[in-house]
């Protein structure tokens, strides 16, 4: 296993298509890499608006913001202040299709955040997870590196891949690198970051019997004391 202080950045953006992606997919790597000093942005691609739409006490736009206050105690759980994370706000579960003046938009707002920010790692999700907004906020980082002529390195994470992904879903033998990162001196802090999404863990939301929940089984699985990471070949 990789130590993660062993990576060669220290300014690293971590693109989170939900509020709870940072932390389920990328919490202990984040956590070790600020406890070492090193500036970690994140990005929050959709509003996480989506996850209760049966509920009437918690219409989309109260959930929206319920899920970035808990997004933020999140950051705080992994040591990422308040400043260093940035809400694109587009609709959770329909983001806008790729070429739309929305799209564009959030590109652009995307491209510029690295421009300023100077990323020598980004952190983002694996292009097939089977998610659509996983899948598109893949996408959607991918034109806005298109657009920089630095050469950034990039890892994709998964969230979703080993517990619904069909086999087409998983990287090719030659596509990409897997590293397995060593997070066990950050676990807790994982565990605590992901536990501050209340709305998705809990029966917070109780009006809405089927709305979405982490299951317990989902968060022991990405809570274990490593974290896979893919690096394209290409
Ligand atoms: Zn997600």
């Amino acid at each position: 296993m990789t130590d993660p202080l062993a990576l060669p950045a220290s300014r690293i953006l971590v693109v989170a298509p939900h509020p709870d992606d940072e932390s389920l997919g990328c919490g202990g790597v984040i956590a070790m890499l600020r406890g070492d000093g090193r500036t970690v942005k994140v990005v929050f691609v959709t509003d996480g608006g989506a996850s209760h739409t049966g509920s009437r006490h918690w219409p989309r736009w109260r959930l929206a913001a319920r899920r970035r206050e808990e997004a933020l105690a999140a950051l705080e759980c992994l040591g990422v202040p308040a400043r260093d994370a940035h809400f694109l706000d587009l609709a959770d579960a329909d983001m806008p299709p790729a070429g739309s003046p929305l799209d564009l938009g959030a590109v652009d707002t995307l491209t510029r955040l690295m421009a300023g920010f100077k990323p020598d790692l980004v952190l983002m999700p694996w292009r097939r997870d089977p998610h659509c907004d996983h899948r598109d906020a893949w996408r959607l980082t991918h034109d806005a590196l298109s657009r920089t002529e630095r050469q950034v390195l990039t890892l994709e994470y998964a969230v979703w891949l080993d517990e619904i992904g069909a086999p087409a879903d998983h990287p090719g033998k030659d596509e990409a690198e897997r590293i397995v990162f060593d997070i066990t001196p950050a676990v807790d802090a994982k565990r605590l970051a992901v536990a501050a999404h209340v709305s998705q863990t809990s029966d917070l939301i109780h009006d809405d019997p089927a709305g979405f929940r982490l299951k317990p089984e989902t968060i022991d699985r990405l809570c274990r004391p490593f974290e896979i990471y893919w690096r394209p070949r290409s």
